[in-house]
């Protein structure tokens, strides 16, 4: 399953330059994943302030 951004996000950008895939980009109040892009690799929650990115 992709990794999704849920509402805790703070909307820091930390996590965008982190993905290596550039699945993440800045959304309407929070950021977003592109889910047919995400490999799953864990990098945005790794460095996640407030831990928003999760695997449902
Ligand atoms: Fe990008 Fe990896 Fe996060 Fe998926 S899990 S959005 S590939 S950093
Ligand atoms: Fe949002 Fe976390 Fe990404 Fe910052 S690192 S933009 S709080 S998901």
């Amino acid at each position: 399953m992709a990794y999704v951004i849920n509402d805790d996000c703070i909307s820091c950008g930390a996590c965008e330059g982190e993905c290596p895939v550039n699945a993440i980009a800045e959304g309407d109040g929070k950021y977003a994943i592109d889910a047919d892009a995400c490999i799953e690799c864990g990098a945005c929650a790794g460095v996640c302030p407030v831990g928003a990115p999760v695997q449902e």
